[in-house]
């Protein structure tokens, strides 16, 4: 088993672009641009919790990074570094050569340098903090929304957790979505060109971790209002609904604009090869409410928003679990 500073060494320590001094010293240093605001994030990703033993190493290296990348495109900030604190029980040197794969092929990506981190013995875990740059006060914030904007969504929502699903034996999905998902699953892509573009346009904005309505619910909760939904081809009622609306791990951006932006925000889907859906309206209505109808106008009242950690059990009945191979018994939902 290698030592914790050959562990550091030869998988945590790559080159910076941005970076006035990384990995090897007490703390790092970083130089931020002049005029732009820090966007500090920390997710963590706990085996058991969010992802099973056996999990592919190199997915769960670019999934562990990326929860936290989505953070920084739903705060509209360009992400620039990151910090790793690393809990593992023995590791070998191929699975750690597959986790900093996957890693780093996220870092690349999305630009990022590793600038430091933790590593210790223990219980399979990883939390990242990650820092992004905004323009001084043009970050976008769950508070912003205002009765008359138009809801979006980006991605196809759902699909994770229809891939969870299919993993699980509760349903069987045929290509294409079957790898459509899967990938969605376990190589979330964050939309931080789509965070970016937004700055100026959305009037709030949040990543989908926990489901659609859930984080949806954020954001009327934040902004003081409330939200009818009219989701164009809504499934019969079943699994494929019930993780569009509450399935998580998707990692897609739920946002408001005013009106005036819908044919921009359209043009901004071709322009990213993005599918961004236009889902509802917010409405001045009790704060928090979400009507949701069908297409044919129908108010229908979902079973459950999404994922909560503390939920009692019989809460969390008939909800859709968000994360990647949550240890769920084939057959039941968790
Ligand atoms: P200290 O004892 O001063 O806290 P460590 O010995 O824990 O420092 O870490 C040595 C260096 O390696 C530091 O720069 C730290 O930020 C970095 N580091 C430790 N673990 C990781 C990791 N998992 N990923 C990235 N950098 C790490
Ligand atoms: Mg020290």
């Amino acid at each position: 088993m290698p030592s914790e500073f050959e562990i550091i060494a030869r998988h945590f320590t790559r080159g910076t672009r941005h970076t006035v001094l990384g990995i090897g010293d007490d703390g790092a240093l970083i130089a931020p641009t002049p005029g732009m605001e820090l966007v500090i994030s920390t997710d963590m990703l706990v085996e058991g919790t969010h992802f099973l033993a056996d999990t592919d190493p190199e997915a769960l290296g670019w999934k562990t990074l990326a929860v936290n990348v989505s953070d920084m495109a739903a705060m509209g900030a360009q992400p620039r570094w990151a910090t790793l604190g690393a809990v593992l029980p023995a590791p070998t040197i191929d699975w750690l050569d597959a986790f900093a794969r996957g890693f780093f092929d996220c870092a690349n990506s999305y630009d990022i340098d590793l600038i430091g981190g933790d590593t210790t013995r223990g219980p399979r875990a990883f939390s990242v903090t990650i820092l992004g740059e905004v323009a001084a006060g043009q970050a976008l914030r769950r508070d912003g929304a205002q009765a008359g904007d138009s809801i979006w969504v980006s991605g196809r929502p759902g699909c994770a957790a229809l891939g969870l699903a299919h993993l699980q034996g509760r349903t069987t999905l045929t290509e294409p979505a079957l790898t459509a998902c899967l990938d969605a699953l376990h190589r979330p892509q964050p939309r931080v060109a789509l965070g970016l573009a937004l700055r100026g346009i959305a009037s709030a904005a949040i990543d989908v971790s926990d489901g659609l309505l859930a984080d949806l619910g954020h954001i009327l909760d934040q902004s003081q209002v409330a939200a009818r939904l009219c989701l164009p081809a809504l499934p019969d009622a079943g699994l494929e609904r019930d993780c569009l609306l509450a399935g998580g791990d998707d990692y897609e951006l739920v946002f408001t604009a005013a009106a005036r932006f819908d044919s921009d925000i359209a043009a901004l889907a071709g322009k990213l090869k993005l599918p961004l859906t236009r889902i509802g309206n917010i409405a001045s209505g009790p704060p928090g409410e979400l009507i949701l109808c069908d297409d044919s106008g129908t108010v229908i009242t979902p079973a459950t928003r999404g994922y909560d950690h503390f939920m009692s059990p019989t809460d969390r009945e008939g909800t859709v679990s968000p994360d990647m191979s949550r240890p769920a018994k084939a057959g039941t939902v968790a």
